[in-house]
């Protein structure tokens, strides 16, 4: 389908919005990707009624329908990795190769979750009353509120809507500003793989707006959420109020420990791949480096070393390393974070600057600050660009305090060849995600995803754990009579 104004799905329709938004390609501004629909309210109120019509007929649905539509979707987002992971690193900014692997997962999570449609049972339980029966099924909820934000545009809609709809939900799918042509290219898949009308519907437009609505919308039964600390609050408490399902995805201040005994090339690759690659731009991205004494100052030398050697480019030509930031308020707010460091303290072991590259896009030197203490707010605050520090520690004691020390708890790392230390850390990090001998950033599509503390409230999401949130229990008693 070609568009010059890429329209909101809704109840089958391909549907204008009430205005406008230029998609802007932050590796050269020049290049508009195109026009998107902005919805109002009453277009996202719309989606939600064509959602709850179309709930019964397919909530009561075959699950071969629903598998059949998850394995089609899976299939062309396979078949379809290269152009559409050209269309999200011109979008998002990641490097080509980034952009590929990411639509190769998206495929590989709608695939999944086609599977799980047909493992999803229940339990048959004794009663303690003599010739009475229990059994304990999954059902599906009803209207799920999927609201995205711009750093995986698809990986992350994939993993909200695959088991929204495997688990027979209807989905209202609201998109981050920055990247509705990736959420638009997903839709128009899902429009073609034999849902009936109103059980998937897009609509693009503004938090404020779109997401406002769907947080306060009695119709949407639940919402899936992956964005700022500040947002998720705010939709807690949105939807607290009305007794709605909720699951919110936020921040990290991840920390990777290297110990003395680590291999240094295991722990220098950890480092950069966890703290810079995909620009910084990733929940689970490390941005506290905890280093012993011993190993500090080699620690340091080698990841500079290894930093001068990246390039920072046009996401999409061969060779770049790493893309630009997302846009010129994150860049910005990058930019500021290495200043206050500065000012806090901190010493700019390298980079750190905003760079001018052959296209004007919005382009910056990964940053490795040293001799920062656990009180400056760069060790606080998520920076959510390639901004990391240096915490030099006596012993590993004194490094997992410091891990610990966070409001946060999404992804925790450590680098050490001690089985010791290591099984200490898995059993005792405050994460909801541990990673020993690697980065704290890249993690499997069929394992539980998320966080402790202020980095996540409600159920896991991805893996078989999903189904925690897409449904709800129903215990049924029966006599024979
Ligand atoms: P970021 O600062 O990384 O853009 P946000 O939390 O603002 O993170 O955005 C994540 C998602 O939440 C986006 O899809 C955004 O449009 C949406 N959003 C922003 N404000 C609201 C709101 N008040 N209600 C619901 N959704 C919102």
């Amino acid at each position: 389908m070609s568009e010059s104004v890429f329209r909101n799905y809704i109840g089958g329709k391909w549907l204008a919005g009430e205005d406008t938004q230029a998609n802007v390609n932050p590796s050269d501004t020049r290049d508009v990707i195109g026009e998107y629909a902005q919805a109002g309210q009453a277009q996202a109120e719309s989606a939600i009624a064509a959602a709850r019509a179309a709930f019964p007929a397919w909530s009561a649905g075959g699950i071969q329908a629903r598998h059949d539509a998850l394995d089609r979707i899976g299939n062309e987002l396979h078949a379809r990795r290269e152009e559409l992971g050209a269309l999200l690193s011109r979008e998002e900014g990641k490097t080509l190769p980034e952009g590929i692997g990411e639509v190769g997962r998206a495929a590989m999570i709608f695939k999944f979750f086609a599977g799980e449609v047909l493992r999803t049972g229940g339990e048959v339980l004794p009663s303690v009353r003599p010739g009475v029966s229990v059994d304990i099924v999954r059902q599906p909820l009803g209207v799920i509120g999927l609201i995205a934000p711009w750093n995986f545009p698809m990986a992350i809609p994939a993993w909200k809507i695959a088991p929204a709809l495997a688990y027979g939900n209807c989905v209202v799918f609201k998109p981050a500003e920055l990247v509705p042509g990736c959420a638009w290219a997903l839709a128009e898949i899902i429009s073609r793989a034999g849902l009936p009308a109103g059980v998937f519907n897009l609509v693009m437009g503004r938090g404020s707006v779109v997401g406002e609505a769907i947080a306060q919308h009695p119709g949407v039964t639940a919402v899936s959420f992956t964005g700022s600390v500040a947002t998720g609050r705010h939709l807690l408490a949105a939807t607290a109020a009305r007794q709605a399902k909720v699951q919110l995805e936020m921040g990290g201040k991840n920390p990777l420990i290297v110990l003395d005994d680590a291999d240094l090339d295991i722990a220098v690759n950890c480092a950069v791949q966890g703290a810079y690659f995909s620009t910084g731009q990733r929940c689970t991205a490390s941005s506290r480096f905890i280093v012993t004494d011993g190993i500090h100052d080699r620690f340091v030398t080698a990841v500079r070393a290894k930093l001068q050697g990246l390039r920072v480019d046009h996401a999409l030509k061969a060779g770049a390393d790493i893309g630009p930031v997302v846009d010129a308020k994150q860049l910005a707010q990058n930019l500021e974070y290495v200043d206050i460091a500065v000012r806090e303290g901190a010493t700019l072991a390298f980079g750190g600057q905003a760079l001018e590259r052959e296209t004007p896009g919005f382009y910056q030197m990964p940053a490795l600050l040293t001799d920062t203490t656990p009180g400056m707010r760069i060790n606080r605050e998520e920076v959510f660009g390639p901004v990391a520090s240096v915490m030099r520690v006596r012993d590993y004691d004194e490094a997992l305090a410091m891990a610990n020390d966070t409001e946060f708890g999404l992804a925790s790392g450590i680098c050490t060849t001690s089985l010791k230390h290591a099984t200490h850390f898995r059993q005792h990090a405050e994460a909801g995600m541990v990673m020993v001998n690697l980065p704290t950033a890249g993690v499997d599509y069929h394992v539980p995803f998320g966080g402790r503390k202020a980095s996540s409230y409600g159920p896991r999401e991805q893996g078989s754990y999903a189904r925690e949130f897409y449904t709800t229990v129903k215990t049924a008693y029966t006599s024979a009579g």
